[in-house]
């Protein structure tokens, strides 16, 4: 049977999580199943870890489905919500084949708001802080419409993304199709591939090895970085609530580069040294998020400081290292 043809047969099952065998979708499906739910995971391990894949198999609810969206896809039983995390989040990782993460967010989206609407699902999506582009407002709430520029490199995730937001918009007027979206910023914890070129995970891996530290560019460009058990939370309130979104759901504490090499370098008493390499490419220099509207209308905010949750990254990390 072809990919496109994938037919999952199993009338008990309630979500649908494409990128499941990723750093969010695999947080996110745990969740799930320590809840008690059935959870169908649909992966085409792009970018996924196998390892994330074999904990979510220890669970008898949990299905998996090796499955690319960009193909139409087949799904028998009944499901109330279809989460939608497919597509790499790392910028290296998604210039590996551009083509495709543009095709991922569009006929990607196209195809499970398809399938939500068959199901008359709720349809959830992972929208990005990558919809503003390199930010001229700031902190960035949710009526910014962004600073994006549509002909680069880099477009490929961020013009993907708000292509996925306009499709979303129009199956939910135009069909009355139930829909929430959450605009994530910078996630970091256990389960992230340690070696998809983010920030975080590259910067434990090169300190927990003693090798230079490499911070891109001068180091001051900042980001708001989130623990991963608060991102889930966000994410449990938002697909569980009628709130239509878009909504952020990141941390607003801000920290620039450098600051979290420092923290790093520190944290994991390494001897690692900082050394400065080439800026990534129109990499956005700030990020914060307003989460008012995420306070407000999902009673969510962040608990776990970068601090705190560095820590637990460092353990993960050097768990999975031995
Ligand atoms: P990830 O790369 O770890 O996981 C993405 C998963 O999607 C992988 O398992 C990959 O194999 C799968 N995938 C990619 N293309 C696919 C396709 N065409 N068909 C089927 N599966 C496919 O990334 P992540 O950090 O878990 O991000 C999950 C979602 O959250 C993404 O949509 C991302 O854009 C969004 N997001 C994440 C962050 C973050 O900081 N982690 C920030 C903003 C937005
Ligand atoms: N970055 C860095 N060194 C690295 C990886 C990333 O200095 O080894 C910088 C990158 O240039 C950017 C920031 O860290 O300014 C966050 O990068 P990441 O790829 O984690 O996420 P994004 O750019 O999507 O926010």
């Amino acid at each position: 049977m072809s990919k496109s043809q994938s037919t999952i047969n199993d009338q008990r099952s309630t979500y649908l999580t494409t990128g499941a065998a990723g750093f969010l979708g695999s947080n996110l499906s745990l969740r799930l199943l320590e809840g008690g739910h059935e959870v169908v995971g649909v992966d085409n391990l792009q970018t996924g870890r196998r390892q994330n894949l074999e904990e979510l198999k220890k669970f008898p609810k949990f299905k998996f489905v090796d499955h690319d969206i960009i193909e139409p896809l087949k799904v028998e039983g009944s499901f109330e919500y279809i989460l939608n995390l497919a597509c790499p989040a790392s910028p290296p990782r998604y210039y590996q084949d551009p083509v495709k993460t543009l095709e991922t967010n569009s006929a990607g989206t196209k195809n499970m708001l398809e399938l939500a609407l068959k199901h008359r699902a709720r349809f959830f999506q992972t929208s990005t802080s990558e919809v503003y582009g390199n930010p001229k407002e700031h902190p960035q709430r949710e009526s910014y419409f962004g600073n994006v520029e549509p002909y680069c490199k880099r477009s490929c995730y961020d013009e993907g993304k708000r292509y996925a937001e306009a499709l979303i918009w129009q199956y939910r007027h135009l069909f009355k199709l139930d829909t929430g979206i959450i605009r994530i910023f910078n996630t970091y914890g256990p389960r992230m591939d340690p070696e998809d070129g983010r920030v975080v995970t590259n910067f434990i891996r090169q300190a927990l090895n003693a090798e230079n530290i490499t911070v891109q560019g001068s180091g001051e460009q900042t980001r708001s970085f989130c623990y991963v058990d608060d991102q889930i939370d966000g994410m449990m309130k938002m697909i569980h609530s009628e709130e239509e979104g878009p909504i952020n759901i990141g941390n607003p504490g801000e920290f620039s580069i450098l600051e979290l090499a420092n923290l790093i370098i520190k944290l994991t008493g390494s001897k690692s040294k900082i050394i400065h390499t080439e800026a990534a490419l129109s990499d956005p220099e700030r990020r914060r998020p307003d989460i008012s509207l995420a306070k407000e209308r999902l009673g969510w905010e962040p608990k776990v400081g970068l601090e705190e949750g560095l820590k637990k990254t460092i353990e993960w990390m050097k768990m999975i290292k031995n």
